[in-house]
């Protein structure tokens, strides 16, 4: 049995993990559990899958949890402390990484440094710090397989061809990834999106997930940082990622191979598929998903984004061409800019300005900062994002 660590496992991808545990009888034994805040969720989830160590985040969740849980499992410490020590448990094969945003950075870091097998939702991280965290993984022989769906699509279209069974470098054999989009919240509504609400954002076509990435998606700032991930993840160039609007999201993305030759991967939209294969890899098992039904889905289109309209795109295009610590830039002021909107104290519009002023203001240096760079530029980058919030 693959013993697993979930970090983040009260959200969706953490929920339907253990969605894929339940259903894959003495596959998986579920050693640590972790969240943010939620502790009654996880205190039910460590009762019902068993888990032997749990942590909260937040330190107020981590009392209750332990009320809750009342002896039953192994307490670690709030806050990061507690999400390291999970991630580098020696005990633990593969770590579910499903944490929101950059309080990702260090267990990811924490986990490639022990070795393990990283099933890697956590995309904030990947955006902030890709190469960095891709040369530390080779350095550790840590292997990271993306869960996202559609870095996951491209890792499936090019197996076997990848060195060391996880991702890895596929510049030479890559001309061009075709990261597919459902569009978002907004992709079919016209006029301006100056006055849209929380809850109009929040309302996905296709997927049902958290807040921060659900409007992410509307602002197509998702798919900006995707694209950033994937060049990360395969070592590419940002002009070999072609970002293509497709709303029915049954494809999740494909590659273009040097030859011309196109491989896709297509399934119903069920994060259940990618997170499964992620814990399954290099296997693949039994069905936890619906099958697809590709008379039922009917048509399939695809359009080019407007860039002009969703201005978050061009941001991030111009965050991953220049490279350095501006994707890390751009990754903390939308995280601020998001939970700004969220709160009602910026209008939707205002997210790519609040992002951009960030941006303007970052001076960089040449060459890729190094990891506690990255965690000064990326506080620095939220305290500039702040200040274009209180006055957007
Ligand atoms: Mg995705």
């Amino acid at each position: 049995m693959k013993k697993i660590a979930i970090l983040g496992s009260t959200g969706s991808i953490g929920v339907n993990a253990l969605k894929v545990v339940a259903e894959m009888p003495g596959q998986f034994e579920v050693f640590g559990l972790a969240a943010n805040s939620a502790a009654s969720t996880l205190a039910r989830q460590a009762k019902t899958f068993k888990a032997r160590m749990v942590t909260m985040y937040d330190p107020e969740a981590a009392m209750s949890l332990k009320t809750q849980l009342n002896g039953h499992c192994k307490h670690l410490a709030p806050g990061v402390e507690g999400l390291v020590e999970l991630a580098s448990h020696p005990e633990v094969d593969v770590v579910l990484t499903s944490l929101v945003g950059g309080v990702g950075f260090a267990p990811l870091l924490a986990a490639i440094r022990a070795g393990k097998t990283i099933a890697l939702a956590n995309k904030e991280p990947m955006v902030m710090a890709g190469r960095q965290f891709m040369r530390e993984a080779a350095k550790f022989k840590a292997r990271i397989i993306p869960v996202d769906s559609e870095p996951s699509a491209i890792f499936q279209c090019v197996q076997g061809h990848l060195p060391d069974r996880a991702a890895g470098d596929l510049s030479k054999l890559i001309r061009r990834v075709l990261l597919t989009a459902s569009g978002g919240a907004f992709y079919k509504r016209e006029g301006s999106l100056d006055g849209v609400s929380v809850e109009q954002a929040l309302n996905h076509p296709t997927w049902k997930m958290g807040k921060k990435i659900t409007v992410d998606c509307a602002t197509l700032m998702n798919k900006g940082f995707e694209a950033i991930e994937i060049m990360n993840l395969f070592n590419l160039k940002r002009e070999q990622v072609e970002i293509v609007i497709h709303p029915q999201s049954i494809m999740h993305s494909g590659v273009e191979f040097s030859d011309g030759s196109v491989l896709a991967q297509m399934s119903p939209p069920d994060m259940k598929l990618p997170i499964q294969y992620a814990m399954t890899y290099p296997a693949r098992t039994i069905r936890v998903i619906e099958p697809l039904d590709l008379v039922k889905a009917g048509t399939l289109t695809f359009f080019k984004p407007d860039f002009r309209r969703f201005p978050c795109l061009d941001l991030a295009a111009e965050a991953a061409k220049t490279g350095g610590g501006m994707p890390a830039v751009l990754n903390a002021a939308d995280e601020v800019a998001v939970s700004a909107f969220i709160a009602g104290r910026i209008r939707f519009t205002d997210i790519p300005k609040v992002v951009e002023a960030a941006m303007r203001k970052y001076k960089g240096k040449p060459g890729l900062p190094d990891f506690p760079e990255v965690v000064e530029l990326d506080a620095w980058a939220r305290r500039k994002a702040e200040e274009a919030c209180a006055a957007p």
